[in-house]
């Protein structure tokens, strides 16, 4: 599938190579991601990218791994997982991500939505994510450094709201930000968390609770 990133960069050697990325994606297929689509933007996003050069022959391992700023990038099943959840809102002209971190699963999102609004609480982190976007040639993210608990009102509704960190109780008030079909997808509570969808069924939002996770917790202002 043609991506929306510059080629050249899709290279790298040794554990940074694309024969380390397909070894990923054979893993992520045991874990039960079977979207066609993910697999093939995920085996070709270069992940070691995202990371300090330092880590990058462990961007490829089944781990959530440090961006600095206590936050972390996300283990690619988790990933792959709620990229997937998203695809299931049918729908895919806008997306809103909280928790751009490092600015990866953005990078995806960007792969197969129109326009993805991610917003992050670091400002040095959305500022380093921004500029490595651009260098990457991802033109159809929308950065900002903002609080994203309440969401982007104006550029409302989305297809799709994605949490990359748990909120302590469920972002419900999120629901007038969706359109019709759209999916909210956040994980949900503090020591203990679940992964939670909330869409419509019959007319009715419902919130479905689908695994154990483990993610940073969402926090309440910014920080430069
Ligand atoms: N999707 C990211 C994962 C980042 S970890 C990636 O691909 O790397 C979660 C991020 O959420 C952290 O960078 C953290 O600073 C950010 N965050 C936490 N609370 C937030 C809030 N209220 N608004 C925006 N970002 C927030």
């Amino acid at each position: 599938m043609a991506l929306r990133l510059n080629p050249s960069l899709l290279g790298g050697t040794g554990m940074t190579s694309a024969r380390t990325r397909s070894r990923m994606i054979d893993r992520l297929r045991q874990q039960g991601i079977s979207n066609r689509e993910v697999l093939a933007v995920m085996e070709q996003v270069p992940r070691h990218l995202f990371v300090d050069e330092a880590l990058q022959h462990k961007a490829y391992d089944d781990t959530s791994l440090p961006i600095g700023y206590g936050q972390t990038i996300s283990q690619p099943y988790i990933v792959a997982r709620m990229t997937e959840l998203a695809l299931g809102a049918g729908a895919r002209d806008k997306v809103l991500e909280i928790g751009t971190g490092c600015g990866y699963q953005a990078t995806v999102l960007a792969q197969l939505f129109k326009t993805v609004y991610s917003i992050e609480r670091i400002g040095a982190l959305a500022q380093r994510s921004r500029q490595r976007l651009a260098e990457l040639g991802v033109h159809n993210a929308r950065l900002r450094h903002a609080d994203g608990s309440k969401g982007i009102a104006d550029a409302a509704p989305f297809d799709v709201i994605l949490f990359a960190a748990a909120a302590p109780i469920s972002p419900e008030h999120l629901i007038t930000q969706l359109a019709p079909h759209g999916r909210l997808i956040v994980p949900v509570g503090e020591d203990a968390q679940e992964l939670a969808l909330i869409c419509q069924e019959n007319g009715v939002w419902v919130e479905t609770r689908l695994e154990p996770v483990r993610f940073v917790p969402l926090l309440g202002g910014i920080a430069q």
